[in-house]
């Protein structure tokens, strides 16, 4: 779908790395080294990675360590680290941090969280 296509840069080499690890998860659940995880779009993963080369964007290096744990709890209901509270935005997933902690965290002057 268009909507959901990456639209920067930077957005595009996360799209990448993430269809890198996709196709990576596939592989070893066919071979049998996983079982179960969550549910990948091979198209979707081949097509990312065909435009983003396209553009000469590559998966990176770490690619895997990057998005690794995104897919691990994919499945799950994901939770705030520091109060347990449920992700349910998309901000709040991709910060790792709930709303209430990411309030928090701006408020603080340093910014950064003991
Ligand atoms: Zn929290």
């Amino acid at each position: 779908m268009a909507d959901t296509d990456p639209i920067t840069r930077e957005e595009w080499q996360q799209a990448v790395d993430f269809a890198h690890t996709g196709l990576l998860i596939d592989s070893a659940r066919q071979y049998g080294l996983i079982t179960g995880g969550p549910e990948i779009d091979l198209e979707r993963c081949e097509e990312l990675l065909r435009r983003g080369a396209d553009q000469g964007i590559w998966p990176r290096r770490n690619a895997v360590d990057l998005c690794l744990p995104t897919f691990l709890t994919s499945g799950e209901r994901p939770e705030c680290p520091r109060c347990g509270r449920l992700l349910t935005t998309e901000r709040s997933r991709r910060a790792q941090l709930c709303e209430v902690c990411l309030e928090d965290s701006r408020h603080q002057s340093g910014g950064q969280p003991a």
